[in-house]
């Protein structure tokens, strides 16, 4: 546990049993499920690695633990108005995550937001109580904003939030036209900045939102439109996964002044929307680094809840509905991937039992001298003599006066002088960034069946640190320091950052593993249910993973079971998804069996098998079929 900080990380819901098997206790309350039992039984059902694994129990009770949350901070403080959540449903917009949070979010009055059309289209047919927000925000056209209003015509709450003036614009003429009387929300440009990886949305200059100056332009027209009375929400969003309370508390004060300024020009804004923010402790550090958040559920419901009361109490206005569109920590603990090891390139690959015969070239007698250096103890020394030693053998082997044998023994007492200086310095400041960057290609390479483009597109993109254990073994030692390649053609198809132990190490450029024997070795990837699923891509046409959906039942003998499968893509799908035409390629394969058949290169019988083969390999998963026993 010390080595991969799942107590800090897994929120109570992950832990190790005593077989070091990584388990899911999805609404903590004692009923536990082994993971490796779940890819067990959902190979048994016939689905693949890698597998994508959805906690719905997880889901549901995230969603009672926000709202309990704030419920808790608004009767502690005497707060006299109501807690809402909104789901912005681009976190994942997948049908069985919207319609789970949906339905658990019923007694809440959980609402959704849509940020484009397509979102909207959805929201407007899921969202079926009057009574719960359907926010718009993103940039709109008329069309947008007609479909918007149609929702209130037919009885729903559908806030059109204005990203930009010209919006307020159009509203005023559509809302005419089709005689609707609006929802307006207003969502304003907040000086305060965000810190992490997704601050881009804060400050003077991010891209939503009203200036100041643009705000009471706003209201001037409205107010000219006889439209004042239906601005009904003040709306911030300084960006996603804040790691710093800070920020959060400063964004609440100014965003309430402003609430509090408008309700007082007589705007009756009776809600006041926080965006989203409430960040994932991804690596477990309870720290400001953007992997992580250093604060809990509690300290943020409370910090929105006081922060918006003392702004409202000294100004005098009335305590509004607070509304919060976190997405991110309602959906990213429910779902993991689960991935399994099909080879493993070692690093330290030296020639056993090496002499080096006395003949041999000057540079492969020098390097050995190196090796007794660094055995004498004088680390430094060995390191730079090394550099010398090795730059110069590479050079006389690119000119033709190194043979194969001796580059191979400089390679290998390379890699073993290497080694001895990274143990002298394992865990010390003192080593220099030469000499860090060599000794990180010591690190073996463990090799995953999957595509981080496909399933970790944050981890690819902006660097994101996701929590990866095995997912079993862990009462073993590990000893291999290992990084992560994926089978994408792609040298950026890798995880070389980790997350530290929750400790000292905010990271650490390897994750600890087990050696390789000839059963399946599966790697955990945790925290993936917010942004990940839809922004991967198909990049060399790796496609959807299959997928188990897993609901606790005490009913059922091992106290759960797979209450819903999707299969992945097949080869198939994702070619047509690229606009290929299936029965062309198999035409144009077969004309070319033909001619093979022909010109004699292959037997008539070979041809047939060949085509069917081709045909067969169409319905197939797109990724790897892993022979353990086989190992790369
Ligand atoms: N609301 C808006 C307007 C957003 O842009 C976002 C995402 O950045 C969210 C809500 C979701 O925020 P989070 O990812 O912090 O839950």
């Amino acid at each position: 546990n010390k080595l991969y900080g799942v107590s800090k990380w897994g929120s109570g819901y992950f832990n190790i049993d005593e077989d070091g098997c990584i388990t899911v206790e999805p609404c903590k309350d004692g009923a536990r499920i082994r993971i490796i039992d779940v890819i067990e039984e959902a190979k048994k059902r016939g689905l693949r690695l890698p597998l994508h694994i959805r906690f719905q129990d997880i889901l549901q009770d995230r969603v009672k633990r926000i709202n309990e949350a704030f419920a808790q901070a608004i009767e502690e403080a005497g707060y006299k108005g109501q807690y809402q959540g909104v789901y912005p449903v681009k976190v994942n917009q997948m049908r069985e995550v919207v319609e789970t949070l949906m339905d658990a979010g019923e007694a809440y009055g959980l609402g959704i937001e849509a940020g484009s059309k397509p979102e909207l289209l959805l929201a407007l047919s899921i969202h079926k109580n009057g009574n719960r927000l359907l926010l718009c925000n993103g940039y709109k056209d008329d069309e947008f904003i007609r479909f918007a209003l149609m929702g209130c015509k037919i009885g729903k709450k559908v806030v059109v939030v204005a990203e930009k003036l010209e919006e307020i614009k159009g509203l005023i003429e559509l809302s005419k036209e089709m005689g609707v009387k609006p929802y307006i929300g207003i969502r304003i440009k907040l000086a305060t900045r965000s810190s992490g990886k997704w601050a881009t949305s804060s400050g003077e200059a991010a891209k939503f939102g009203l200036s100041t100056v643009d705000l009471l332009e706003a209201m001037n027209l409205l107010e000219q439109a006889g439209l004042k009375e239906c601005v009904t929400l003040l709306h911030f969003h300084v960006g996603s996964q804040i790691p710093d309370i800070q920020v959060i508390t400063r964004c609440v004060r100014e965003g309430a002044r402003f609430y509090a300024k408008l309700v007082r020009m007589g705007c009756p804004i009776s809600y006041i929307d926080v965006g989203g923010g409430l960040g994932v402790d991804y690596d477990g550090s309870r720290s400001t680094v953007a992997s992580s958040a250093n604060y809990s559920l509690r300290e943020y419901a409370n910090t929105i809840v006081y922060g918006i009361m003392d702004i409202c109490d000294e100004e005098k206005v009335e305590h509004p509905t607070i509304v919060s569109e976190s997405g991110r920590a309602l959906v990213a603990h429910h779902s993991m991937i689960a991935v399994e090891a099909f080879g493993r390139i070692a690093k330290l690959n030296t020639i056993k039992n090496l002499v080096v015969p006395k003949n041999a070239p000057k540079v492969v007698r020098d390097i050995l001298e190196v090796k007794e250096t660094v055995d004498a103890g004088h680390y430094d020394e060995a390191f730079h003599d090394l550099v010398f030693y090795r730059q110069q053998a590479m050079s006389l082997f690119d000119l033709g006066y190194l043979d194969l044998q001796s580059r191979a023994v400089v390679e290998s007492l390379s890699w073993e002088i290497l080694a001895e200086i990274s143990r002298h310095y394992e865990g010390k400041a003192r080593m220099s960034e030469e000499m860090k960057e060599l000794v990180a290609g010591l690190k073996d390479q463990y090799l995953l069946n999957f595509s981080v483009f496909r399933s970790l597109p944050d981890s690819w993109a902006l660097g994101q640190l996701f929590p990866m254990t095995p997912l079993t073994r862990l009462n073993e030692e590990p000893t291999i320091k290992g990084t992560i390649a994926d089978i994408t053609c792609d040298s950026d198809g890798k995880v070389d950052t980790f997350i530290g132990d929750g400790e000292d190490q905010d990271q650490r450029e390897y994750l600890w593993l087990h050696d390789l024997n000839d059963k399946p070795y599966y790697v955990g990837i945790f925290l993936t249910g917010a942004y990940q699923d839809t922004l991967g891509d198909m990049h060399n046409l790796f496609g959807r993973m299959d997928e188990a959906h897993i609901v606790l039942d005490s009913d059922e003998e091992a106290g759960w079971y797979i209450d819903e499968i999707i299969e992945g893509d097949t080869i198939r799908e994702v070619l047509e998804e690229n606009e290929y035409a299936i029965a062309e390629l198999i035409r144009s394969i077969k004309t070319q069996v033909e001619q093979a058949i022909k010109k004699d290169v292959v037997k008539p019988n070979e041809g047939m098998k060949i085509l069917a083969d081709y045909e067969a390999g169409l319905k197939r998963y797109t990724y790897l079929q892993v022979d353990s026993r086989r190992r790369l």
